[in-house]
């Protein structure tokens, strides 16, 4: 529909071009001056896709044959004439096409192959063969006269009509219609002056030739201000006046011989316009980059202004050039007073030379570099800002400028600091928990090592007593060995229990237990200490009632160290209360005394291994600080808790341990080994007539021989062995009824003895 539309749009402007072609005759000379067809045609090929071309053609040749065909041409002249015309067209929307853009004429590109082939070639080939034509039909002396008008009036069609309808069709746009509208006084005053001039000049009978350059300036003022579709209608006035100057004989064209004259008019346009339209086409561009570069600069602008950042330009010796609003806001000041000042001034002293040493560095290859610095406020705050530089190059690779961006990374650096610390912390802690361990594992094998001696000391002591001395410094040295070792023992054990539970390698042999019978097992471990501190027992425990799953060795061991505890932090002749109750699933036992008591803030950390409020009055009663972590410990094995109540130092301490309750099974458990083997050798006086045969082993050779001496004294049949395959064969040899095995030995250890003692046919009721 739109080509369909064009086609006749064409072929009605082709008729009319004809039309105007034809009455814009001299008449003396018979020649157009102009050809309207030819711009018609060429614009409608140029601006349209090559394929539409031959309707295009088609529409032009029927425009203007009419009107040929009408004044009489003969068909074949008017034919013939129409293949030039066509010729014309086709070249030259080939050629703009090729080497430039239809669409942007007022480009120097595109206006220089406008030139070239619109109005120089295109109508060069369409005057030959059009004189051709010419020629065949009037004769061959008709060519040269033929020729040269032809291509004139293409030339000026070429240079006025035809980029007059291209750059309307082009850029008539609404915004072009509204920067018209602002400018139409402008348009109005130069068209206005312009026909008064040309009037003037051309239009006077008696100018002088000269004078046909006078309306120049006013042409070159559209070539400056309207650019080329401006230039081309300048041109186009001027042609108008010169032409109706000339068809009435006037002005400076009028001269002997009227075809000069219209030679003179037309080379006098082509001369006026080439320059003038390749001016316009350039000053069109400069404006239109200009324009771009202002609007690529104002988008710069409000991306620079609208960051965060802050961003400046400066140049090599440090005056600032540009600042955005945030650097503004930053520095606290105007961008009129920031401009012109000294960079370096907004950089703390310290870093300065190391920093303007680095900016000296950077090269073509390495134009950046970023560093980090902190700036102290007034009031000892502190900010940190990082600034990213970039050198701008000239092109002979001398810095020209530098562009900063920075901005504040305090918050990251409190992060890194943050970060910093915690690590040091977390390796801080690590190297402490590896001190622990340490401390641990030194404290287990201190232990052990102490403990070895301790039991060949006891069994000496034990031996001197059986020995009767008459001399009582004897006798009370003896004693005082023995009390000292059975201190130390005591230390040495907590010691060993502690490190024990922390490696975990003690472990629960767990019973349904009766806490009446455990209480009892208790009283009688601490017995010592309460009657030498002379203190009043009252135990609230029903026999059978309260029962728990635990071990009831590891019991009543943590139970005796809490009434230790209260004997020995109880004035002498005091009242220790025990009570056993139950409260919901669990049971609480209760170990009150009328001590020194606790203060208030230690109630939690005497828990804590070797933590000590105070020592006893009795400094042989003093420990390490170990009890009651050992309590805690064996409680938390037995799932359970302890905690420890006092009103204040002087006013006693009470120590709840609660454990989860079992209910009570129909038989409870037999009594523990230990109770038999206490039947077995303590509970026997020592004068009964049965004598055990006893088998003691140990690689330590003085703890086995003080024990078989103890033994011995007893009257028991003693047998030694310091290994364990020894072992083995004085048990076949001897049959033993007990037999006391070290469990820590070189080759075979106590375990394996044991278990082989089992084996052994006839000997696996030893105890
Ligand atoms: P120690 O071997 O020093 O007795 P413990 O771990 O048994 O170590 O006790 C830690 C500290 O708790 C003791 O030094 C003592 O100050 C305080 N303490 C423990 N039991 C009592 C109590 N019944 N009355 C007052 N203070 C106590």
């Amino acid at each position: 529909m739109r080509t369909a539309l064009t086609a006749l749009l064409v072929c009605l402007a082709s008729a009319a071009g004809a039309v105007i072609g034809s009455v814009l005759r001299f008449p003396t000379v018979g020649t157009a001056i102009f050809y309207p067809p030819y711009a018609v045609v060429g614009a409608a090929l140029l601006l349209s896709e090559p394929r539409r071309w031959w309707i295009y053609l088609l529409s032009g040749v029927v425009g203007s044959f009419v009107p040929h065909w009408l004044y009489g041409e003969p068909v074949s002249f008017a034919l013939m004439a129409e293949i030039a015309n066509c010729a014309r067209a086709l070249l030259a929307a080939w050629g703009v096409r090729r080497f430039g853009d239809p669409r942007r004429l007022d480009t120097l590109r595109g206006m220089t192959a406008v030139l070239l082939f619109a109005v120089v070639l295109a109508p060069l080939a369409a005057a030959c063969l059009g004189a051709g034509v010419v020629a065949l039909h009037r004769g061959a002396g008709s060519y040269w006269s033929a020729w040269r008008p032809w291509l004139m009036s293409n030339v000026l069609t070429g240079l006025t009509v035809l980029p007059i309808i291209v750059l309307a069709a082009t850029r008539l746009t609404s915004r072009w219609m509204a920067h018209f509208a602002r400018r139409w006084r402008e348009a109005g005053a130069l068209l206005l002056g312009l026909l008064v001039l040309g009037a003037a000049v051309l239009l006077e009978p008696t100018t002088i030739g000269a004078s046909l350059y006078a309306p120049l300036p006013l042409i070159l003022w559209a070539a400056v201000r309207f650019g080329p579709g401006g230039t081309s209608v300048a041109v186009l006035a001027v042609a108008v006046l010169s032409i109706v100057g000339v068809l009435g004989h006037r002005g400076p064209f009028v001269t002997s011989s009227p075809a000069d004259g219209v030679l003179h008019l037309q080379l006098f346009l082509f001369a006026i316009s080439v320059p003038l339209l390749l001016l316009s086409a350039l000053l069109q561009e400069q404006r239109r980059t200009a324009d771009e570069l202002r609007a690529s600069q104002e988008q710069y602008r409000t991306v620079v202004e609208d960051q965060t950042e802050l961003i400046c330009r400066f140049r090599p010796d440090g005056t600032l050039t540009f600042v955005n609003g945030a650097f503004c806001r930053a520095m606290g000041r105007q961008a009129q007073e920031l401009i012109g000042a000294f960079f370096w001034t907004f950089v703390p002293p310290e870093p300065r030379d190391t920093q303007s040493a680095l900016l000296a560095g950077l090269s073509v290859d390495r134009p950046l570099l970023t560093w980090e610095h902190r700036l102290l406020g007034a009031v000892g705050d502190s900010r940190w800002e990082q600034w990213r530089i970039r050198a701008m190059f000239h092109e002979g690779g001398r810095v020209l400028d530098y562009q900063a961006v920075g901005r504040d990374i305090t918050e990251r650096k409190r992060a890194e600091e943050e970060h910093a610390l915690l690590e040091s912390q977390r390796a801080h802690a690590e190297a402490l928990r590896e001190a622990d361990r340490r401390k641990d594992q030194f404290l287990a094998m201190l232990a052990h090592e102490l403990r070895n001696p301790l039991a060949p000391i006891a069994m000496a002591v034990e031996i001197l007593r059986q020995v009767p001395s008459a001399d009582e410094h004897v006798g009370s040295a003896r004693d005082i060995i023995g009390r000292q070792t059975a201190q130390l023992t005591r230390l040495v054990d907590d010691l060993l229990d502690v490190a024990r539970i922390t490696s975990g390698s003690i472990q629960l042999r767990k019973e349904l237990v009766d806490l009446a019978r455990v209480i009892g097992s208790t009283l009688e471990i601490s017995r010592p200490l309460i009657v030498a501190r002379q203190l009043e027992v009252e135990t609230d425990v029903t026999p059978g009632a309260l029962t728990v799953k635990g071990d009831p060795v590891r019991l009543a061991q943590l139970f005796s160290n809490l009434v230790n505890n209260s004997a020995k932090y109880s004035e002498m002749g005091g009242r220790i209360g025990i009570t056993v109750r139950r409260d919901g699933p669990d049971i609480l036992l209760r170990f009150k005394d009328a001590g020194v008591g606790i203060p208030d803030d230690m109630l939690e950390r005497i828990f804590e291994p070797f933590t000590q409020v105070q020592r006893p009055r009795d400094a042989a009663l003093g420990g390490l600080g170990l009890g009651l972590a050992l309590v805690k410990k064996l409680v938390d094995l037995h799932g359970g808790s302890v905690r420890a109540h006092s009103d204040g130092p002087g006013r006693g301490s009470e120590f709840v341990v609660r454990l989860p309750a079992a209910a009570p099974a129909a038989g409870l458990a037999p009594e523990p080994e230990r109770a038999t083997l206490g039947a077995a050798i303590g509970a026997r006086p020592p004068d009964a007539a049965e004598a055990l045969r006893i088998l003691v082993v140990d690689d330590v050779a003085d703890a086995a021989d003080t024990l078989a001496r103890v033994l011995r004294f007893r009257g028991d049949t003693v047998h030694v062995a310091n290994d364990g395959r020894t072992a083995l064969n004085l048990a076949a040899q001897h049959a033993p009824d007990v037999a006391f095995v070290d469990l820590q030995m070189p080759g075979m250890d106590g375990l394996e003895v044991g278990r082989r003692l089992r084996a052994a046919p006839g000997s696996g009721q030893i105890l």
